[in-house]
């Protein structure tokens, strides 16, 4: 069924009798072509990527939960390419591009908003950086201005310009950033996928790998045994934990991410307003929510809920800046569990195994990388060779001595 404007006047009109599932519950079968393990955005993506750009439609999704239960239903839906490295900026673009087409291409909308997002910066130093970031942006095809203090000024004066400690001496917008429906992300994925024939299969945990002289051949799920000849992990924060049950240890490691949500207010923000130097953005919601957030809570959890201090943090950050946040009341908070790396970058690879792929790693960033993702790694599953934008996303870089060292820090990932 497709949705249409004529679609909801006809069900409007008619009881809104004729609606469906927006897609089947199947029960597993024995054997796939290909399993994916993890229904969260990228693994959702990936299916749909194979089957309709490859042609590969005996796939099976294999989510332990319910779809949308993980981080693709957690994050604060900011979308945006504003990267610096080669081996990042080229694939966070073509992602952004994907996300542009997104809602024809599911048909379901997402929501997807391209209100632009804008990165302060407070420094001299800060502004040079900024700008070679720009500058990057424009070589892989992106969109990016630089913004003065006083343009900033005039079209967000609520921001405290002249705070003491980091006075806002302008600052770097991507216009075509912006936010999307989370969760509408994860459905309509699932409806693309679905409706080309792969099934999603929710309440169904893999429990482990059977893997034979080297080769996988299937999975152990809550759900009995299931075949298939190739397998794809794709579960953001449990990487770790799944790894291990195929013997690998990963360069990750698990940490809770906070967000929150205001109550409703009137529109006060056009777009994500980003401060990284005490590490606070915000955006507002249509429904007028502003959502926020700042750093992780800095010791390994894979539990999906946080601690105070980095509540209070986050206050701190949305009161040096924003000061009429002060006013707000706090409507919810949540956590979510992100696969941090080592270099802050994220791996589509294959692994030591055959037949066994992985992707993960996505940090606090996964969510904008959600198409490019699903569409890099259909790619690799289905020709066994990288995308060209994904080619440095490999898991032995740090053997190698090749990190993707976005905000070179080295490889703390704390610090990512
Ligand atoms: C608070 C917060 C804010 C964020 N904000 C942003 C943002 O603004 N912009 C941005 O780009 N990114 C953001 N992120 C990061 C982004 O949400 C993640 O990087 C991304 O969603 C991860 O990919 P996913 O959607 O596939 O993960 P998930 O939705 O977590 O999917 C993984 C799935 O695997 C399943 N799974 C795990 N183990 C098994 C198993 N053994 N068997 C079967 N299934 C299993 C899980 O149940 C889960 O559904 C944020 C994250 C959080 C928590």
């Amino acid at each position: 069924m497709r949705y249409s404007a004529l679609r909801i006047l006809k069900e409007g009109l008619t009881g809104n009798k004729g609606w469906k599932p927006a897609w089947r519950d199947p029960e597993p079968k024995s054997e796939y072509d290909v399993i994916i393990i993890g229904g969260g955005g990228h693994g959702l993506a990936t299916a749909h990527y194979l089957a309709k750009e490859h042609g590969i439609t005996n796939v099976a999704v294999l989510e332990k939960g319910w779809i949308g239960g993980g981080n693709v239903g957690r994050n604060t839906t900011i979308i945006r390419s504003n990267y610096l490295l080669p081996g990042n900026e080229p694939f966070y673009e073509l992602s952004l591009k994907l996300w542009e087409g997104l809602e024809q291409d599911v048909n379901y909308n997402a929501m997807v908003s391209q209100r632009s997002i804008l990165n302060l910066l407070h420094s001299d130093a800060q502004r040079d950086a900024f700008i070679r970031r720009g500058n990057a942006m424009f070589l892989a095809g992106a969109d990016a201005e630089y913004a003065t203090a006083d343009q900033l000024r005039a079209e967000l004066p609520f921001l405290d310009f002249d705070n003491a400690r980091f006075p806002i001496k302008g600052g770097l917008f991507q216009r075509r950033g912006g936010t999307v429906r989370h969760d509408a992300v994860a459905w309509g994925y699932a409806r693309g996928a679905d409706s080309r024939g792969v099934d999603i299969i929710q309440n169904c945990e893999v429990t482990g790998f059977d893997i034979e002289n080297g080769v996988c051949r299937g999975v152990q799920t809550t759900r009995g045994p299931i075949k298939a000849k190739k397998v794809a992990m794709c579960v953001a924060g449990s990487s770790g934990r799944v790894a291990a049950q195929a013997g690998m240890r990963l360069p990750i490691e698990s940490h809770v991410l906070q967000a929150f949500v205001s109550e409703g207010l009137k529109p006060v923000i056009p777009g994500v307003i980003t401060f990284g130097a005490g590490h606070f953005y915000v955006s507002q919601s249509d429904k007028g929510g502003l959502v926020f957030g700042g750093d992780i809570d800095g010791y390994n959890s894979y539990a999906q809920r946080g601690n105070l201090p980095v509540v209070e943090d986050v206050a701190e950050g949305g009161m040096a800046i924003m000061p009429i946040i002060g006013r707000a009341r706090l409507l919810r908070s949540w956590g979510g569990v992100m696969d941090m790396s080592m270099d802050g970058s994220p791996f589509i690879d294959r692994t030591h195994i055959d037949g066994l792929y992985f992707n993960g790693g996505w940090c606090y960033g996964g969510f904008k990388a959600t198409p490019g993702s699903g569409w890099c790694y259909a790619h690799l599953i289905a020709t066994g060779n990288s995308h060209p934008v994904a080619q440095e996303m490999r898991l032995d870089r740090f053997k190698r001595g090749h990190m993707i060292d976005e905000k070179g820090q080295g490889n703390q990932p704390n610090l990512h």
